[in-house]
């Protein structure tokens, strides 16, 4: 695309500000390489309590901003940072609605019972500060159900703004399982009208659904990899949201998520022991041992370690690594490196394994993204027993640190991991498809043997798998086209909205 535009995008999550997942590394790379390609692109992020801790240089940008929901007027302030050096964003600061511990919910994990409010708040906002600054954009990207609405606001409120109001929205599916599902008395805060509450649109079963709505108002849809794409597409897919994906045919589609390899790169992370690269894996060797040790592990070369990293949540599948584990343990010659949070049951079970098997499985219950790092060097295999995966980022980090994926192949897992062919030594990991502990054992087992038997392979894999390109400069041109089918789709539905 030649056309230089302007872009608001908008997110609940943007590294190194605000992290709860994969959501947050995706919005600072799109930003960062949307400006790389010369687009005038704007952040818009709520400011959190833990992006007072984060953010390095601020500025006032307004010191009060009159935003009007349909109950009554909110005042918040507008702060200014800067991404990388580059990327202006706009810290929304509602103190009220933001300055707490958690981005979604509290200690344990309970939703904070007014985030409907707080964040169509946020995607109201967001549109006020265009209109304040005088800013008027081209393109309006959201990104899952906390940033839906704006699409919405843009066509139900803010259609006759001028400039503003021929924005085209682009709304992003990160993971169609958070859908902002929420009881009724909040519809009157948010402004949409009755006329919008129907099934076709916000209302689902007696509730209102923000990303249901989100995907009536946006001009074009997309999720982050083909195979999820299609997944989302099939009957009783997307979450019930399937029927209303097809209605907008080729609105809607998948384009796959880039690693950001400045951060992500055994060459030169700053956060692991030693670098390395493909062909040359001395410092991969020293980050294994200096892992094995921070994890009290036995410090041994010769034993495989298999890691785990991610939230422990359902859609994760690592239910299905806790019941294999034991058996694993037992028959298979293989340390275990666990990182994760989320899930009580979940993070009990693995956080009291090193104890039952002292230095054969170490684990540390909690959000560490350095730990993250010094893993992702360090072990030999990263698994990834996901239910379904939009995209994953874990499993396209861990190829470039050859470290090699055992994945369910679903969604982006199966887009971006190459089975393992065992007459050839091809392929980039280990693939499976039953949701099963069996399967999990079954190939944990192929992965191992294939490490003590077939070192050859591995060393083919590895190579393989680090030189693989999953980079951001790939898919900015897919989101490229994707804005302008946007605008085209807007300006054909302004043409006969407006007659
Ligand atoms: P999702 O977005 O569904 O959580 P992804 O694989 O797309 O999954 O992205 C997960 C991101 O969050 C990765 O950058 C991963 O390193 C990071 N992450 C997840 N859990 C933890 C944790 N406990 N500590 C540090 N980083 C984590």
């Amino acid at each position: 695309m030649d056309r230089k535009l302007k872009i608001l995008l908008l997110a609940s999550e943007m590294s190194p500000l605000a992290k709860s997942g994969g959501l947050a590394d995706v919005t600072a790379a799109l930003a960062i390489h949307l400006k790389r390609r010369g687009h005038d692109v704007r952040v818009v992020l709520p400011f959190y309590r833990c992006t007072h801790e984060r953010v390095h240089q601020v500025n006032v940008e307004l010191t009060s901003m009159c935003v009007r929901m349909a109950e009554g007027e909110e005042w918040c302030a507008v702060l200014h940072a800067c991404l990388d050096g580059e990327v202006p964003v706009y810290l929304i600061e509602h103190d009220h609605f933001f300055d707490r511990d958690g981005l979604y919910h509290d200690d344990n994990m309970q939703d904070y019972g007014d985030n409907p409010r707080r964040f169509g708040f946020f995607a109201r906002a967001a549109l006020q500060l265009c209109m304040d600054l005088g800013f008027a954009p081209d393109i309006v990207h959201a990104n899952d159900w906390q940033t839906a609405l704006v699409s919405a606001y843009l066509k139900v409120w803010f259609w006759n703004q001028g400039e503003l109001g021929r924005a085209a929205s682009v709304l992003t599916l990160h993971n169609l399982a958070y859908q902002g599902v929420y009881p009724t008395d909040h519809y009157g805060y948010l402004g949409l009208g009755l006329d919008n509450f129907q099934p076709s649109i916000f209302e689902d079963h007696g509730l209102i659904n923000f990303l249901k709505g989100g995907i009536h108002f946006a001009d074009v849809v997309n999720t982050v990899s083909p195979t999820y794409a299609r997944e989302c597409l099939e009957p009783g897919g997307g979450f019930g949201l399937a029927p209303y994906l097809t209605d907008k045919g080729d609105r809607f589609r998948g384009i796959l998520n880039g690693a950001d390899y400045q951060v992500w790169t055994p060459e030169h992370d700053p956060l692991i022991s030693a670098h390395f690269k493909a062909g040359d894996l001395v410092g991969k060797a020293l980050c294994k041992r200096e892992m094995q040790r921070a994890f009290l592990l036995e410090e041994d070369p010769n034993i495989c370690v298999v890691a785990l990293i991610g939230r422990l949540v359902e859609q994760k599948g690592f239910q299905l690594v806790s019941e294999a584990i034991h058996a694993i343990l037992r028959d298979m010659e293989v340390q275990f490196v666990i990182l994760g949070t989320g899930d009580q049951h979940l993070s009990h079970h693995f956080g009291t394994l090193p104890a039952r098997y002292p230095g054969r499985v170490g684990s540390f219950i909690g959000f560490n993204d350095e730990l993250a790092h010094r893993i992702e060097a360090g072990a030999d295999f990263l698994i990834m027993p996901s239910l379904f995966e939009p995209c994953g980022l874990n499993q396209i980090y861990s190829l470039r640190y050859g470290t090699l994926p055992i994945v369910r192949a679903t969604g982006g897992l199966d887009d971006t991991v190459d089975q393992y062919d065992e007459r050839t030594g091809e392929g980039t990991g280990f693939k499976f498809w039953q949701p099963t502990p069996r399967a999990v054992y079954d190939t944990v087992g192929w992965a191992v043997s294939t490490w003590y038997d077939r070192p050859a392979h591995i060393d083919r894999m590895r190579s393989r798998a680090m030189r693989k390109d999953f980079s951001w400069e790939r898919s900015i041109l897919d989101y490229e086209e994707l804005y302008d089918q946007a605008l085209r789709v807007k300006s054909d539905y302004d043409r006969h909205s407006r007659g």
